[in-house]
């Protein structure tokens, strides 16, 4: 273990596992990659190396989805009985609760979120979607459909659905919320009768594979059902998503790559789902509770250091309360303590990697060399190593300007006020995106409530809060924001297929 881990005290379990060179999970096994490369895992809080990984290529992720095609195709996993897959998806949830501690240090070495942060979300979220969807193993139907036999008169048919799983699923994951992210992605696919590859990000790869040592550990999956190939994008994540025998590739990541993953998709038409960018609106009016509002928009942006697909990165508040809300953010901004995760007292650690940090550092030069107001942080500082940003709030912002039309996913905020209560003109601002995966609105007032979230072209709107997330709620975007939905039952349409059948009576 590198001495700077050593001066936060870390479970047993997290000094054992960051000794060990991780490999990859592969049919059941762990092993080296087949070009026995590796790459070094760093501490965002010192840019130190913490761990080594193995670096997967396209003949890791050949044997990887070699192994879950067969997996698959044997039935081992799909046709065991629905409860026993359900109960087995149930303690893979209790597993993560019981590992809280080691999970949550993991996250926070790996990420640089705060511990308590990730032992208070992330892996409770995690554990959590694993239980809800235990229950949906037991309950994916199809229907049966009356017949109008309209070119056959007299005949009797018997027409059903059947919704079978769709089959092998390449998962590629982001950063931003290592073990959610995988826990988002796997718990669905089994619950369908799926197999899997799983591919965690670069930066972040060992809460993933900590959770793979875990149900390893406790027999829970037939070999082949769950397989994890770390690695870079371009090596491990591109051959995943062209790969011939993937039936399907679900992704979460930026929507430039979930371009990518489109067009590598198309040789065998695999299905893709993904969640992708977004440039989120939080909406203030006047009659709103503003002390409230100022609190949410505040946690809308910096809540995981802005590194939040739906973070209210873009203010929108009326001009008669642009002034109070714009200052009410920046004086939480200035009182949030910035530091590593590990420590107990920091509210926001450091970014995930010097490329963030840069592309973050970029954004708040670009911000004001356009014009824009800095009112709060503007600040930068990776002099100690680690790549730390201070939440920013940017005033007098407007849509021209790059760090309002594009996603910075940094803690920086860019306010605009708005002067009438014109819901179309507000929509339209709103709108003004290539995104579309969230929003919140903060009034009293129901009906306006209402009318702006129909109006809104986002997969999600929140009314007086932001970021409130549920196993059972659809999460996803509109627009460049992505196809079809994470969580609840509606991502059970990601993983399965539908098949009618009909009998001639
Ligand atoms: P970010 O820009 O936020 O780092 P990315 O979209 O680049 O996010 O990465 C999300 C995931 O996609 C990671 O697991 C990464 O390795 C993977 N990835 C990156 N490039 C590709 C690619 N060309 N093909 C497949 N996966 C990729």
């Amino acid at each position: 273990m590198d001495a700077s881990i050593l001066n936060y005290t870390v479970n047993d379990n997290v000094g054992k596992f960051l000794k060990q060179t991780q490999k990859l999970y592969i049919n059941g096994n762990w092993v080296d990659s087949k070009s026995g490369k590796t790459f070094d895992v760093e501490d965002p809080a010192t840019g130190k190396k913490i761990a080594t990984c193995a670096a997967g290529d396209k003949n890791d992720v050949d044997l990887a989805v070699s192994a879950a095609r067969k997996a698959f195709d044997s039935g081992k996993w799909s046709s065991l009985p629905n409860n026993e897959k359900g109960k087995i998806i149930w303690k893979i949830g209790d597993l993560i609760d019981e590992h809280n501690e080691e999970l949550a240090q993991l996250e926070s070495l790996d990420n640089g979120k705060p511990v308590a942060v990730a032992g208070a979300a992330d892996v409770p979220l995690s554990s959590d979607i694993f239980r809800y969807m235990a229950g949906w193993a037991t309950k994916i139907e199809g229907n049966t459909i009356p017949y109008s036999c309209l070119y056959t008169p007299g005949a009797q048919y018997h027409s059903y659905t059947l919704r079978e799983p769709v089959g092998v699923c390449g998962q590629i994951i982001p950063w931003n919320f290592p073990l959610l992210m995988a826990a988002w992605k796997i718990a669905p696919a089994l619950a369908a009768g799926c197999t899997i590859v799983l591919k965690p990000a670069e930066q972040t790869p060992l809460s993933a594979l900590r959770l793979m040592e875990i149900i390893n550990d406790s027999n829970l999956l037939p070999e082949g059902v769950l397989n994890v190939v770390t690695g870079f994008g371009e090596e491990a994540g591109a051959p995943l998503a062209e790969h011939p025998h993937v039936d399907k590739v679900a992704f979460t990541g930026s929507t430039e790559v979930g371009k990518i993953i489109t067009r590598a998709a198309s040789g065998n038409l695999k299905k893709v789902s993904l969640e992708l960018g977004g440039k989120s609106p939080t909406i203030i009016f006047p009659d709103a509770d503003i002390d409230a509002a100022i609190a949410g928009a505040a946690s809308a942006i910096f809540f995981n250091h802005g590194q939040c697909c739906c973070a209210g990165s873009r203010l929108l508040a009326h001009e008669k309360v642009f002034d109070k809300v714009t200052e009410g953010i920046s004086k939480i901004a200035e009182n949030i303590k910035v530091g590593p995760g590990m420590d107990a007292s920091t509210e926001m650690g450091p970014l995930v990697s010097d490329e963030q940090y840069k592309k973050v550092a970029g954004y708040i030069e670009s911000g004001k060399s356009e014009g824009g107001q800095v009112v709060a942080g503007g600040k930068y500082d990776n002099s100690s190593g680690g790549h730390f940003v201070h939440p920013t709030v940017f005033s007098k912002t407007n849509h021209d300007m790059t760090l309002v039309k594009e996603e910075i996913f940094g803690p920086v905020v860019c306010a605009q006020p708005f002067t009438d209560e014109n819901l179309e003109k507000i929509a339209e601002t709103a709108n003004n995106t290539n995104f579309g995966l969230a929003a919140s609105v903060w009034t009293k007032n129901i009906s306006v409530a209402h009318k702006l979230a129909a109006k809104i072209r986002s997969g999600t709107v929140w009314v007086n809060c932001h970021n409130i997330f549920d196993a059972s709620l659809p999460f996803g975007g509109y627009k460049e924001s992505g196809w079809g939905r994470e969580m609840g039952h509606e991502v059970l349409k990601n993983y399965t297929e539908v098949k009618a059948v009909t009998v001639n009576l």
